[in-house]
């Protein structure tokens, strides 16, 4: 017999590289990471614990990985909705983010995380402003997260110019580089905020660091419309040429490519951050998954910032990405509940170049999430796939561990003192009159 950390058993597991469910299941963990994952019987033949975890009416899925967030931005969700997206960023968001400090960027992190741990996300790839801040959140509460310092032409509320940002990007790499649940990329915010020298220098560093290059592609019309002015090509097209996509990119949104952009993709090391919520509500329109997923293209989900989705769960975001490429090309099967699945789970870790997550596998890290079955709207269940991708809502998770560790055990956050950072973003937002105008 083996003595391991932990043994979790739980009603059904979708376990492996295809989510093959198994009724009965055990998963068993050392030192953070799965030894073991199939029928609980094979299980208690080869492994005991001190630490057993029943959960017979539970579902056992991978972590959830949000690969497109601005996680501080929960401060800001419900503050401007239903406007044309440039009103919203210069007259809402813009003026929101002038007065943010490194202390609010904090509070706003610790809130995203509470979000996003109730909801089954063990993972987030988060652009923002102090990032410092961000860090430190996620050392804490033992979440596992990309994070990069936003990157501009002009100054941010964090840094007086790009450049700085960069050195800033430096800076947070060293003094993270061995840590085992944060990795820091490089996040140059988009081919119009970035000059190509600012670019030019972004892709050298993300290089020199190995690290992965966050930026936002193709958003809106109006972007491929002044990437043209500025020169005479479209965004993929300009940074191709100028050799940012020679190195690992995961670049969000996507919504105006054509087929060429999408050659480009699949030849190059673009992986797609699909945020299909964001680009409805922003009206920014409906990214070509499906042509992207035909030509080989990693694409992966993302919920982007809360003020324009407006929340953080993932379990809605897979349900629209499913149905949404239904609608658009009039074809029930160009995203299947498992293709949604495989999107917030194993196709992130690809593009997080990172083969050991978004699986419940040996040898894999143990960020596992337990979705409760038995609840009226997840029953009867013939295919727990569907289920979780067009019933299940990110109340309906229990339990959430990353390494191994419970983040939320029985519904309960165990990282985070969840009444006292309640009051403190309320007390907070009402001081600094957020939301008045
Ligand atoms: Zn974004």
């Amino acid at each position: 017999m083996v003595e391991v950390d932990l043994i979790i058993e739980a009603g059904m597991a979708l376990v492996g590289r295809d989510l093959d469910p198994v009724t009965g299941a055990a998963v068993a963990i050392k030192n953070g990471e799965i030894v073991f994952a199939g029928p609980s019987r094979r299980c208690r033949e080869e492994f005991c614990s001190r630490r057993m975890i029943e959960r017979p009416g539970g579902l056992l899925v991978p972590g959830l990985i949000n690969a497109h967030t601005h996680a501080a931005m929960v401060l800001f969700r419900g503050m401007a909705d239903d406007l044309p997206l440039r009103q919203w960023l210069e007259d809402y968001i813009f003026p929101a983010e002038s007065r943010l400090t490194r202390e609010l960027v904090a509070l706003g992190t610790e809130l995203a995380c509470a979000e996003m741990i109730r909801s089954g996300t063990t993972s987030f790839v988060d652009m923002y402003l102090f990032e410092a801040a961000v860090a430190e959140v996620v050392d804490r509460v033992g979440m596992r997260a990309w994070i990069g310092e936003g990157v501009f032409d002009f100054a941010s509320p964090a840094f007086p110019s790009g450049r700085e940002a960069l050195i800033e990007t430096r800076r947070l790499w060293e003094q993270w580089k061995d840590h085992p649940r944060i990795t820091v990329t490089v996040d140059p915010h988009t081919p119009y905020t970035a000059c190509e020298e600012l670019m030019r220098e972004a892709s050298k560093l993300a290089r020199e660091l190995s690290t992965l290059l966050v930026t936002h592609v193709a958003e809106t019309q109006w972007e491929i419309e002044e990437i043209g002015r500025r020169h005479s090509k479209g965004p993929v097209q300009y940074l191709d040429s100028i050799g940012v996509l020679d190195s690992p990119v995961l670049a969000a949104h996507c919504v105006w490519l054509g087929h060429e952009e999408i050659e480009i993709f699949a030849k190059k090391c673009v992986s797609v951050a699909h945020c299909p919520e964001s680009n409805l509500k922003l009206a920014s329109g409906m990214a070509p998954v499906k042509e992207m997923l035909s030509a080989g293209v990693t694409v992966t989900l993302g919920t982007d910032g809360a003020a324009s989705n407006n929340d953080l769960d993932m379990f809605c975001e897979m349900d629209t990405a499913a149905k949404l490429p239904k609608g658009r090309g009039l074809d029930p099967e160009a995203v299947g509940s498992k293709g949604a699945l495989l999107m917030a789970t194993k196709q992130a870790a690809t593009a997080l170049m990172r083969d050991d997550l978004g699986e419940i596998s040996p040898g894999c890290r143990a960020d596992l999430v337990v979705v409760d079955m038995d609840r009226p709207h997840l029953q009867p269940c013939y295919n727990p796939v569907s289920q979780l991708v067009y019933c299940a809502k990110g109340s309906d998770v229990t339990d959430v561990l990353v390494e191994g560790e419970f983040l939320l055990e029985q519904g309960r956050l165990v990282t985070i003192d969840e009444e006292g950072l309640l009051e403190r973003v309320k007390r907070t937002v009402a001081e600094l009159g957020y939301g008045s105008r």
